[in-house]
């Protein structure tokens, strides 16, 4: 088996991995690369290897850094299957279709084809393609066989074992923190080479365990100060925990009734699908799912265009505002920016990862004016955070996860991490795990 590390190295986004197999060439992902931009120019590159020899390509969950590239590789001859769990293919689909509007929106002008290769007809096009597969359903194709394990990280997502006549490879895929509404990730099988993700692997995240506790005193204080809370949170998997966390402290009398608005259409059809799947979630969840329909509830209310945004104004505080994107990158959450960050009875509550460059990474370190839209804004709006809603393992959890399978795995190659959380988590694993660790560079090719 030869695997070539065709993304996901250089940085967190663009996951994609080519395998090759006897005289089979499949992928595991096939994600954007995403910086400081939704979308960066690399991704309108030739791929380093035919989209027309490749067979299948197997996808571990919807996020785009994950499945992105995917109408770019059946614009360049693709004639394969995907496959996936069912509800990575449902989100699959909102994601690539919300994804369309804002690539070509960025990348309108760069003369790249942009229209020709995301547009709904290549959604289409890949559904139709599109097979699903069961968590521990094996695949057999030649003497390969393909198993699919719950990741924890999204609705859906995967780990990906791959087993050949002599030896178990593990795709990590995400691997996921603690969800409010998700089943834990599955502990890892037993494997000789485990291809790891490490975004978080040079951190731990802060108050993971008392982090409800943290939302209810920020709750709290909102409805006692009449205050607007600002939570920009993405449309998928992000806004479906923090609104579920909110509606369950106040259906369980911990915080007063208060108006919530979830402004994200893309939230409210992820919400739809999240309804398709109970048995995707924790056994807490499901129950309290049965009873409730969160966005039918009449203290929340979807903002589906852009034009009832005064909705959200007029209503007197105190108010939640639930808005993406989640840095602040685009989207409907810059609106309620321009509108609420010069006001002190405004609170702004980061509940993920804030990447280098954008805007809610600078107001996270102190900014006190931004730009809008060449305009200036003073921040004068109370900045918290609780970055412990982040979807990945921390250090600690990735260290746990590998623990009890530490003598049997031959060597970890480390991917979808910076430079940093790469190197730390390299060190951490050798000295503490004693399991040999290679961070491969793009392109690198090796044999198992
Ligand atoms: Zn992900």
């Amino acid at each position: 088996m030869k695997i070539k590390f065709c993304g996901g190295t250089e940085e967190v986004t663009g996951a994609n991995y080519l395998i090759e197999y006897k005289d089979i060439k499949f992928l595991i992902d096939c994600g954007l690369i995403q910086r400081e931009n939704v979308c960066e120019i690399e991704n309108f590159e030739d791929f380093p290897y035919n989209p027309e020899e490749i067979k299948f390509v197997l996808i571990t969950h919807a996020h785009l850094d994950h499945i992105g590239r995917l109408p770019k590789l059946f614009y360049d001859g693709f004639k394969g299957e995907i496959i996936s769990t069912l509800p990575t293919k449902d989100l699959a689909k909102e994601i690539l279709l919300d994804a369309n509007k804002v690539i070509y929106e960025k990348c309108k002008n760069l003369n790249l084809n942009v229209e020709k290769i995301y547009n709904e007809e290549t959604v289409e096009k890949i559904l139709n393609k599109w097979r699903t597969v069961n968590y521990h359903e094996i695949i057999k194709i030649e003497d390969l066989e393909i198993e699919f394990f719950d990741a924890g990280h999204i609705l859906g997502s995967a780990f990906i074992k791959i087993k050949d006549e002599n030896k178990k490879v593990v795709f990590s895929g995400d691997l996921g923190n603690i969800d409010p509404i998700l089943k834990p990730t599955e502990p890892l099988p037993n494997c000789d080479y485990l291809i790891l993700e490490s975004t978080y692997g040079d951190r731990f995240h802060e108050n993971l365990e008392n982090r409800k506790d943290i939302l209810e005193d920020i709750i709290e204080n909102t409805i006692k100060e009449k205050r607007a809370l600002i939570i920009p949170a993405f449309a998928l998997e992000r806004s479906q925990e923090v609104l579920y966390d909110i509606v369950d402290l106040i259906e369980n009398k911990k915080v007063p009734e208060v108006k919530i608005f979830l402004d994200s259409p893309l939230a409210v059809r992820i919400f739809r699908i999240y309804d398709k799947y109970p048995e995707f979630f924790n056994e807490e969840a499901k129950n309290f799912f049965v009873h409730r329909d969160l966005v039918d509830l009449n203290y929340v209310e979807i903002i589906y265009e852009a034009e009832e945004f005064y909705k959200i104004v007029n209503f007197p505080n105190p108010k939640i505002i639930i808005s993406s994107s989640g840095m602040l990158q685009g989207g409907r959450i810059i609106n309620v920016i321009k509108n609420f960050i010069e006001d002190e009875k405004t609170t702004i509550l980061f509940v993920g990862y804030q990447t280098k460059g954008s805007l809610g990474r600078k107001l996270l370190e102190g900014a006190k004016e931004i730009y809008l839209d060449n305009e200036k804004y003073n921040v004068k709006a109370k900045i918290e955070k609780l970055l412990s809603y982040s979807g990945h393992k921390d250090q600690k959890a990735l260290i746990d996860w590998i623990f009890p399978r530490r003598f049997e795995i031959k060597k970890i190659y480390l991917v979808q991490g910076e430079e940093n959380a790469k190197r730390v988590l390299k060190f951490k694993i050798q000295d503490y795990l004693g399991i040999n660790v290679e961070i491969p560079y793009k392109n690198q090719e090796i044999d198992l």
